[in-house]
């Protein structure tokens, strides 16, 4: 994901760096309600421990995932990545398709391979619904204070915890009691940024490359394929100890019963981390994977920590991830997707 200033904040601080314009900023957008209490959908459907969801095996899969090293696109570590996810998903009966474009970075002159992988139970539906992540990882750790860029980055919580409660919950695919389609899909090249820019001054590297990719073929086959994606789930930043799921404000804005539907089940099953309420110190918005797939016209938010404290740094590894947040993400998953109809 990409860090943004709120609205407010932007016109701030492209104010105090010298423009004069006295345009206001746009009114926020209003917080969301708070989710009833007494409320059937909740009650009535979502069983508290229906779903065994193993967080001690998702900390694994994120530990395996990291021990290959970076998984940089276009990288022999990809590949690697990408053979262990497959084969991972077909053992649980997924039937995986690799979609494959070429891509070219602002800052390259060579256009490099990308590959998003989607890993689909119950191909036949044609309504569906999509649990997403990125797995590339970032060329370098750009918010190391000293700089320090050329040291391999793990980007443990960053991307590959939201794929490792994937893989876990690949456990629970075959047989699912729901009524839609069901597509894992793993990003790539959602960061492959070599050059990161300066904040507010220069635009640096393209974020999203993955997300668009698939946004636009899944604009271009829908009408021949009948597939109609209802629902899009973004996990990035998660899977964290002491996570706290705030209400990202652009999931809010294109996808706000979706939105509100996964943080009453999230109520519902005691998922204490996820937050019905906007803010964040430094961005209520945040520029995602989700947002290529509304733009699709799929409603889709992001689970996200905007304020994950290891971001993008060295720092950023397995052992700052907790078996019990990914259970507890994974959980909120589970039975909202039991009541897809
Ligand atoms: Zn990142």
């Amino acid at each position: 994901m990409k860090r943004t200033l709120s609205r407010t904040a932007a016109v701030f601080l492209a104010c105090s760096l010298g423009c004069f314009s006295n345009a206001p900023a746009p009114a926020p957008l209003p917080p969301p309600e708070d989710p009833p209490k007494k409320d059937k959908f909740a009650e009535d459907r979502l069983p508290k421990t229906e779903f065994a969801v193993d967080g001690d095996r998702a900390l694994q899969y994120v530990k395996d995932l990291c021990d290959i090293g970076p998984r940089i696109s276009d990288t022999a570590g990809m590949r690697k990545q990408q053979e262990l996810v497959t084969k991972h998903f077909e053992k649980f009966g997924a039937t995986v398709t690799r979609q494959e474009f070429l891509a070219k970075q602002r800052s390259k002159n060579d256009k490099i391979a990308m590959t998003n992988l989607i890993a689909s139970w119950y191909p036949d539906r044609k309504k569906r619904i999509i649990f997403c992540s990125h797995y590339d990882t970032r060329p370098a750790a750009h918010e190391e204070p000293e700089r320090n860029w050329n040291k391999p980055f793990a980007s443990a919580n960053d991307g590959t915890s939201g794929v490792a409660i994937l893989m876990e919950l690949a456990h629970q695919m075959k047989d699912f009691p729901t009524g839609v389609g069901v597509d894992f899909v793993l990003f790539d090249g959602e960061e492959y940024i070599l050059d990161p820019g300066v904040p507010y001054v220069r635009e640096g590297d393209k974020y999203f490359l993955g997300s668009e990719f698939f946004a636009s073929e899944y604009t271009k086959t829908k009408a021949k394929t009948g597939i109609k994606y209802e629902a899009g789930i973004l996990l990035d930043l998660c899977g964290h100890d002491g996570a706290r799921l705030a209400v990202e404000g652009y999931s809010w804005k294109f996808a706000p019963k979706l939105l509100t539907e996964v943080w009453k089940v999230a109520e519902s099953v005691g998922a204490k981390s996820f937050k019905y309420e906007r803010g964040f110190q430094r961005a209520t918005e945040v520029l995602d994977d989700h947002l290529a797939l509304n733009d699709a016209g799929i409603p889709s938010i992001d689970i996200i920590d905007f304020d994950y404290k290891h971001w993008h740094t060295l720092g950023d590894t397995p052992d700052k991830c907790s078996p019990k947040q990914m259970a507890e993400v994974g959980t909120v998953l589970l039975t909202w997707l039991k009541a897809q109809k």
